[in-house]
């Protein structure tokens, strides 16, 4: 079946394991080779920046996170620009000896054209907006690179805002004065403003700042699952006013009204994502697997296995045509109306 993920950190484990591209990865969760197998439309590729030396996780949130258990690789972490360049340069060479399964894509049009010619349309992330420093020059640079999403935080404040947080503080911090007018510029521009790891008041400010549709590429539900990495049920209202959506995260803390359990299961997924569309509608619920960014018990550990999910979302009652917007359609449709 045709489907998007909005979330995976393969390019990040490529880098880490010194690989030049990501074609045949079998020690990673997804690859090239696997998505073709699994019918994925579109692979949705993080850029995801490292703590650098100095923020440890540790101090960044106490509690459980998607890499909390990963060993500090900080004396293998370069400068920022250079590690950008060196995941852009694996996926480019990636599609450069696949080109008839795979493109770097930029625009609605590219994905269609990609649609029509069986490929597999490759959307570059980046994932923690302190990349951008704080300029709306290098901003538009990351645009020019072919980056057409910005989830604007991970873990720690940065140009943008605040992350989530159990400290009700950093919670209720909002978008800074740079970050409301760089997610405009974003806008304007044709880049998708993503949610995921931002604080609950920065999320209030992208809504108020933002015109379109804008996503929480890689976040479940905090009323199944209290973590705040979720959203509250006012916020999938919003994001389905608003014509964005919330891509279901297969992380087991993620899922989970007790952290500590490391299975995740098809059923606690389709509780999510009816959760998603009793809140926010049928158009707001989507895909952000988080493959290569997390760990535990995964009943789905790479793309192959997708189809278990949408056979379970079939068992619960969802139609087929309920099951393709979740799955294709209404990513789809964020990416026709933005990019
Ligand atoms: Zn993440």
């Amino acid at each position: 079946m045709n489907y998007i993920d909005m979330h995976c950190d393969t390019l990040s484990e490529a880098f880490l394991r010194g690989r030049k591209d990501i074609f045949d990865f079998p020690e990673a969760m997804v690859d090239v080779k696997r998505l073709k197998k699994a019918g994925a439309a579109a692979q949705f590729f993080a850029i995801y920046m490292m703590p650098q030396t100095g923020e440890s996780l540790r101090d960044a949130k106490p509690e459980r996170d998607e890499r909390s258990s990963r060993k500090s690789r900080d004396s293998a972490i370069p400068d920022d620009d250079l590690y950008i360049e060196a995941l852009c340069k694996i996926m480019e060479d990636t599609v450069r000896e696949h080109p008839e399964l795979i493109a770097v894509t930029r625009s609605a049009e590219e994905l269609e054209d990609n649609l029509a010619g069986k490929r597999i349309s490759a959307f570059l992330t980046l994932e923690d907006g302190r990349a951008v420093q704080g300029s709306m020059d290098r901003l538009e640079d990351f645009y020019k690179m072919g980056i057409r999403l910005i989830s604007l935080t991970w873990n720690f404040a940065n140009c943008f805002g605040s992350p989530n947080s159990t400290d009700r503080t950093v919670m209720e911090q909002g978008l800074t004065a740079f970050g409301k007018e760089a997610v405009s510029r974003m806008e304007e521009l044709g880049m998708i403003v993503d949610v995921s790891h931002l604080s609950d008041g920065g999320f209030l400010d992208v809504a108020q700042v933002l015109h379109g549709p804008f996503v929480a590429s890689h976040s479940n539900c905090r009323a199944l699952s209290p973590h705040p990495r979720n959203l509250t049920d006012d916020m999938l209202r919003t994001l389905g006013e608003r014509g964005g959506v919330a891509g279901l995260n297969f992380f087991p803390a993620f899922l989970h009204r007790d952290e500590t359990r490391e299975d995740s299961t098809v059923r606690h997924m389709a509780a999510h994502i009816k959760h998603m569309v009793n809140k926010g509608g049928i158009e707001c619920a989507a895909i952000g697997t988080d493959f290569d960014g997390i760990h535990g018990q995964l009943e789905i550990g790479e793309p192959q296995k997708m189809h278990l999910l949408f056979e379970r979302l079939e068992q619960e009652g969802f139609t087929t045509g309920e099951i393709e917007k979740i799955a294709f359609g209404n990513v789809r449709r964020v990416i026709h109306s933005l990019l």
